[in-house]
C-alpha cells in the first residue's frame, strides 16, 4: 500500500480498521437550527441537500432553496448553491481557497448531472477558473461531449467568457509551503540540517498540518420532481499534477437518475472510482433500497472488494443520497463520526445525521 494512503488515512480518517465489521448502525435524524431534533417524517419536496455543513454550506443552501421555492429548476438551484462554496476563500477543499497540487497549483474537478434531460458535463484538472461547475454545465449544455479535461477545459472556459484567476489564496500557499518543508526529510526543502531542529526558520508557517479530502455534493429535487446534482473539488491536497479523482466523473463522484434519486461521493476518489460508487447507490436505491440503506451497501461494497483481495483496508469515504419523494440518506466511514449533511425545504435548514460504519 503506498505510504502516502496510509499516512491520510491514519491522520485524517482515522477509523480505518476491520473492514468487514459493521460497528454502528442508526436511524437518521434531523437537527433543527435551534437544536430541536426528530426522525425524519414524511418525505417532502421540493428538497436541496448539501455534503457542507458549514457556515457557507448553509447560505448556499438557503439561496439554492430560494430558487426552488420560487419553481426554478434543480439544476438552477444546485449550481447556484455549488458557486456559493466555490467562492468561499477559506474552504480548502472547493474552488477558489483549495488546497494545490505538490507543485503549489491549484486543480479544479467538477460534474454536474441533469436528470430531466438525462444529460451530463465534467472538467478535470482545470486551472485559474473560480467556477468549475459553471464550466461543467456548459459542457453538458454546449458540447456534445461529456469531459474536458486540462488546458481543453480551460480555453473553453475562457471561450465562454469566464475570467483567469489566481485560485490559490495565501492561507493554501502557507499551507503547501509547509507541506513541502515537512512531508519528508530527504529532500532540502526547510531550513539547513544545522538549524533545523531550533524551528525557528519555521515560525512564519501555519503550525498545523493541513492535508484534507474535501468535496462538495449538491442534490436537489425541484418541484417538478425533476433531479440534478453537483459534485465540485480542488481534489486530494497536494496530489500529483494531473491526477483526476472521483468528483468529474459520471457514476464514480455524481450520478442522478430522474426516476429514482441522486448521489454523491466524497473521500478517497481512487476507491469511488473502482467501485462506481454513486451509480452503486442509485442502482441500490433503483432496486427498492432506501437512499440510507443505499450509501451504507455502497460503503460495504468497497470494504468487501478489499476483503476478497484479502487485503484489510477501508478508505475514508461518505456518500450522500436523495430519492425522488424526498428520502435522505448519508454514510461515512468511521462509526464515532456519523455522516451528515445539510438540507433545505419548506420546513426550514437541518442537519441530516446518517451513520458511521466500519
Ligand atoms: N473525492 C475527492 C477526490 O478524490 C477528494 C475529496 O473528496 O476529498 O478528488
Amino acid at each position: 500500500m503506498p505510504k502516502n494512503i496510509t499516512r491520510r488515512l491514519f491522520l485524517r480518517d482515522s477509523a480505518v480498521a476491520g473492514a468487514g465489521a459493521l460497528l454502528s448502525q442508526r436511524l437518521g435524524e434531523l437537527v433543527d437550527r435551534d437544536g430541536s431534533r426528530r426522525t425524519p417524517g414524511e418525505a417532502t419536496t421540493p428538497i436541496i441537500v448539501s455534503s457542507h455543513r458549514n457556515e457557507t454550506g448553509h447560505r448556499a443552501l438557503e439561496a439554492g432553496w430560494e430558487i426552488l421555492q420560487a419553481g426554478g429548476s434543480a439544476l438552477d438551484a444546485v449550481e447556484r448553491a455549488t458557486n456559493i462554496i466555490e467562492e468561499d476563500p477559506e474552504d480548502t477543499s472547493v474552488g477558489y481557497g483549495g488546497l494545490p497540487n505538490e507543485r503549489g497549483v491549484v486543480q479544479l474537478d467538477a460534474s454536474i448531472m441533469d436528470g430531466r434531460t438525462y444529460n451530463a458535463g465534467a472538467v478535470a484538472s482545470l486551472e485559474n477558473i473560480k467556477h468549475p461547475s459553471s464550466v461543467a454545465r456548459l459542457v453538458m449544455e454546449r458540447t456534445d461531449h461529456v469531459m474536458l479535461v486540462g488546458p481543453g477545459a480551460l480555453e473553453f472556459a475562457k471561450s465562454w467568457g469566464f475570467p483567469e484567476e489566481e485560485l490559490l489564496t495565501d492561507q493554501a500557499r502557507q499551507y503547501w509551503l509547509r507541506w513541502r518543508e515537512r512531508h519528508s526529510d530527504r529532500d532540502d526543502w526547510g531550513p539547513p540540517d544545522h538549524l533545523r531542529e531550533r524551528g525557528g526558520a519555521d515560525a512564519a508557517l501555519p503550525a498545523d498540518w493541513l492535508e484534507t479530502y474535501g468535496t462538495v455534493n449538491v442534490l436537489a429535487v425541484d418541484g417538478n420532481g425533476d433531479i440534478a446534482g453537483i459534485t465540485s473539488t480542488s481534489g486530494l491536497s497536494y496530489k500529483i499534477p494531473g491526477r483526476i479523482g472521483d468528483s468529474p466523473i459520471i457514476g464514480a463522484g455524481l450520478y442522478v437518475d430522474n426516476e429514482v434519486g441522486a448521489a454523491g461521493a466524497t473521500g478517497r476518489g481512487e476507491d469511488v472510482i473502482k467501485a462506481c460508487s454513486t451509480y452503486h447507490v442509485v442502482m441500490r436505491m433503483r432496486q427498492g433500497r432506501s437512499p440510507q440503506e443505499a450509501c451504507e451497501d455502497a460503503l460495504r461494497d468497497i470494504a468487501e472488494r478489499y476483503r476478497a483481495a484479502g487485503i484489510d483496508f477501508m478508505p475514508g469515504e461518505k456518500f450522500v443520497a436523495i430519492n425522488k419523494a424526498g428520502e435522505l440518506g448519508c454514510a461515512r466511514t468511521g462509526e464515532d463520526d456519523p455522516a451528515q449533511m445539510t438540507v433545505a425545504t419548506a420546513d426550514g435548514l437541518e442537519i441530516y445525521t446518517g451513520t458511521g460504519l466500519f
